[in-house]
């Protein structure tokens, strides 16, 4: 038996998580969950007449979080947002979380806790219990980390990337760029310590995962197809335009730019907006005659561009530019494998 790294090993950790996860309110409040931690599963209750939805996103350290960069709150809380961002763009409600956790051998315990802190006071906000996962000492320094969200919708009704048709109207919530802004903004190799409450203002840190407005999008018969911008929008926006089989016109003068890539020059703010990535925004389409509203949940809704028939041959997404010019607007997010034929 190896000796506890320090951390306290496995079976000290997976306790702490279980103690902490026991106290929760969300865990003894939750109407999803019959059975939490410490069994071989967990036992989740949907309500009658609606589907269950399954998401999982690996968060790797080096490639979603640099310590130097990412306290370990925002590591915890980006984790969990990114699954929770899934289940907004689904108009999914959260019923609980998994994670599964590869740790250095050589990770302290302080960096651990403060990373469960970050992912439970986001999981708190929106009732999302902690209910499972597994341990593992990482064979490398880097930490790996995969969440799993279980979420609910009533049956047929989840919102998907399929919906859009020609003649539909574009939108988006919140603004854009701001999460690629602030990467932009950090001072070189120093991690940014944010103060509690002020995580709006920190699009890249602690980004907000739109589950009201996802919700509202169903419940209310908005929206005709939805994504979520997590790898920016020109490329979200393509994987939405091939999924229902259309095109798409985005108006560059209506884009809504986070102000903290309105601080950047011209050319980089809108960089950031178009294909920054991480915003976690909702990108989604109403049919003409739809009367959307400008907020939602309190969150900004902006028309940006509009659905049109795919042509052979033509570009999926054209951007029209404030001079009126028009030009394709190439998918120039974030792709892992790029240039590789895997
Ligand atoms: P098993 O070996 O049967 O998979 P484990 O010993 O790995 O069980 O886990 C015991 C309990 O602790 C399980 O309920 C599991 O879901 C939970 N658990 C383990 N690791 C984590 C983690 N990183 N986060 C949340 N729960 C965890
Ligand atoms: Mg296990």
């Amino acid at each position: 038996m190896p000796k506890p790294g320090p951390h306290g090993g496995e079976l000290a950790l997976i306790e702490r998580i279980r103690h902490d996860s026991a106290q929760r309110f969300v865990q003894r409040r939750s109407r999803f969950l019959m059975l939490g931690i410490g069994d071989d599963c967990a036992i989740l209750r949907p309500p009658a007449g609606h589907e269950v939805l399954v998401t999982t996103d690996f968060t790797i350290e080096g490639r979603h979080f640099r310590r130097d960069w990412h306290s370990p709150e925002s590591a915890g809380h980006r984790c969990l947002a990114r699954g929770l961002s899934d289940l907004a763009a689904m108009g999914a409600m959260p019923m609980a979380a998994f994670l599964s956790l590869a740790l250095p051998r050589s990770c302290k315990k302080s960096w651990i806790d403060r990373f469960f802190l970050g992912l439970r006071a986001l999981g708190d906000r929106f009732s999302v219990p902690l209910a499972g996962g597994d341990t593992a000492e990482s064979p490398t320094e880097l930490i790996f980390a995969d969440i799993t969200l279980v979420g609910t919708a009533p049956a047929g009704r989840a919102l998907r990337r399929s919906g859009a048709r020609a003649g539909d109207v574009l939108y988006v919530t919140g603004q854009l760029g701001g999460s690629a802004a602030e990467l932009d903004l950090l001072p070189s190799g120093r991690g940014l310590r944010v103060r509690g409450g002020e995580e709006d203002k920190h699009p890249q840190m602690f980004p907000e995962p739109r589950l009201a407005v996802g919700e509202a999008l169903l419940r209310r018969g908005l929206a005709a197809s939805c994504i979520d911008v997590s790898d920016g929008l020109s490329t979200d926006l393509a994987h939405l335009c091939r999924e229902s089989e259309v095109a798409a016109e985005v108006d560059e003068a209506a884009l809504p730019i986070h102000p903290l890539a309105g601080k950047l020059v011209r050319e980089t703010a809108l960089r950031a907006a178009l294909h920054g990535g991480e915003d976690y925004e909702l990108l989604f389409t109403a049919h003409a005659g739809v009367r959307v509203p400008r907020r939602i949940a309190g969150v900004a809704i902006t028309p940006i561009g509009r659905i049109v028939r795919a042509r052979a041959g033509k570009a999926a997404v054209m951007l029209v530019r404030a001079d009126g010019t028009r030009g394709e607007l190439k998918p120039g997010g974030w792709e892992h494998f790029r240039g590789i034929s895997v």
